[in-house]
């Protein structure tokens, strides 16, 4: 029987391991199925873009893996059985009236079931926090998925035509406040946007870039409104912890990334976070069929911290996992790749941005770049990440291993703990 390797998640970790683990291992031995539930690969991090009112691309997956051998299944993972080695997934939205899957490689899918797998690969990625802040859930929008954030850009839409200069209030001192504040700004001149900062926007970068954001949120007209906590989200207002009250047309809700509580309900070993707590090599401690990548990972960097949640991280991650199943895999030694934290690319629209490095500690250099050159960098690894991501097996060396002949027996329980504790701060939200 062939070895059943199963990736949950075809964002930008799980597209990378599903495409690389099919151009490594040989398919007369190993069948490779991704569970979806968007028939799209969708771009996070565009989607504050999207929201704004920007077309951005969003190749289907059926196209992304044509002629890979990945075979697609678009459904909803609901939950995990690492015990029995089996997943059970639910009809998604994605999946009405795509049709059932070719099992060919790089067709549809679609329904319920159960998908049993010997390799996990759970790549499931995040969601907005609400952080328990009463009425996020009812009256918030985000941009942490595309639903969402087309549900917001309906109501931008709604609120330009009403042309009488409607509110927005953006939420959250991470990046993604600062890009979505500053995005909608640019997009919608016509709109009034304030940005509520529980400490300073951006407060982890240097000096000098926390300057730059401050001239450029004044330029696009972005109202800041500093060390200002939210506790809680009505119809039409926001109630700030000082008393204060704001009125707002649309409230969006940035204030970090959480995971689904898929993996700590299936009882792998998780972080306080929820993100699955892994080895070296991306592999659960609690179950070694396992692996994790992404957003859904609890990963210790190069650097002895937790990985950020970041599309960077999503690379690194991925590339560990991969590496690390082919070898054990096909009887080969598992070695290291980088798992480094180098910085952020910010957005500030699409005419302005900041690239900010950070050191060893993961703390901000001195030195940034902001302005167009940072607009431009950004773009250009956009870009570069959305085709990296739709040409998975482009340009790897098509080496189809074969298996081991006795792949070793996974012993529950036998990986060393990596350090940290699991109060990894997403480097976004
Ligand atoms: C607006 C915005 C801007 C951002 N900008 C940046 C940036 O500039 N730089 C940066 O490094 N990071 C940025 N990020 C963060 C970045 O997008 C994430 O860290 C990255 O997407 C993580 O990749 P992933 O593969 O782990 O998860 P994802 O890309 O989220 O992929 C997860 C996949 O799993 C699927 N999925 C989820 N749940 C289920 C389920 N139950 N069943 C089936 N399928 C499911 C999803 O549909 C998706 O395809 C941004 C995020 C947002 C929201």
């Amino acid at each position: 029987m062939k070895h059943r390797i199963v990736v949950l998640g075809a964002g930008y970790a799980g597209a990378y391991v599903a495409g690389t683990l099919a151009r490594r291992l040989d398919p007369a031995e190993v069948r490779i199925t991704v569970v979806n539930a968007e028939p799209d690969f969708v771009q996070r991090l565009r989607l504050h873009q999207l929201a704004a009112g920007q077309e951005i691309a969003a190749p289907p997956l059926a196209d992304v893996f044509a002629g890979t051998g990945v075979r697609l299944r678009l459904a909803r993972v609901a939950a995990v059985d690492p015990e029995r080695r089996v997943v059970a997934v639910a009809e998604s939205d994605g999946a009405s009236g795509r049709g059932r899957g070719d099992g060919g490689g790089g067709g549809g899918g679609g329904g319920g079931g159960a998908i049993e797998y010997d390799t996990l690969v759970y790549a499931l990625g995040s969601h907005g926090a609400a952080h328990g802040v009463p009425g996020v859930a009812q009256y918030a929008f985000d941009v942490a998925a595309r639903p969402a954030a087309l549900r917001l850009r309906a109501r931008l839409d709604v609120l330009d035509a009403r042309g009488d200069g409607g509110s927005v209030v953006v939420v959250g001192d991470g990046l993604t406040g600062i890009e979505t504040a500053t995005e909608i700004a640019e997009s919608r001149p016509g709109l009034s946007v304030t940005l509520i900062a529980r400490r300073e926007p951006g407060a982890r970068l240097s000096t000098g870039a926390r300057g730059h954001l401050r001239r450029a949120c004044d330029r696009l007209g972005v109202t800041v409104l500093e060390h200002t906590g939210v506790e809680a989200v009505e119809a039409g207002r926001v109630l700030c912890v000082d008393g204060g009250v704001l009125a707002s047309d649309a409230t969006v809700w940035t204030a970090g990334f959480a995971v689904a509580p898929i993996a700590a309900t299936a009882g792998l070993d998780v972080a306080a976070d929820g993100r699955i707590v892994v080895d070296r090599t991306m592999r659960s401690v609690s179950h070694p069929d396992v692996y994790a990548v992404g957003d859904s990972a609890h990963a210790i960097g190069d650097n002895g911290l937790p990985l950020p949640m970041s599309c960077a991280s999503a690379g690194y991650t991925g590339r560990q996992a991969t590496t690390a199943i082919v070898a054990r895999l096909t009887g080969g030694e598992v070695t290291h790749t980088g798992l480094e934290y180098v910085g952020n690319h910010i957005s500030l629209g699409r005419r302005d941005g900041i690239l900010q490095m950070v050191d060893g500690d993961a703390q901000a250099k001195p030195r940034f770049l902001g302005g167009r050159k940072a607009a431009r960098i950004k773009a250009g690894i956009l870009r570069m990440s959305l085709w990296t991501t739709s040409h998975p097996t482009f340009g790897l060396p098509a080496r189809k291993r074969r298996l081991a002949p006795a792949p070793p027996a996974p012993t529950r329980r036998t990986a060393v703990r990596p350090l940290g504790n699991g109060s990894g701060e997403a480097a976004r939200g």
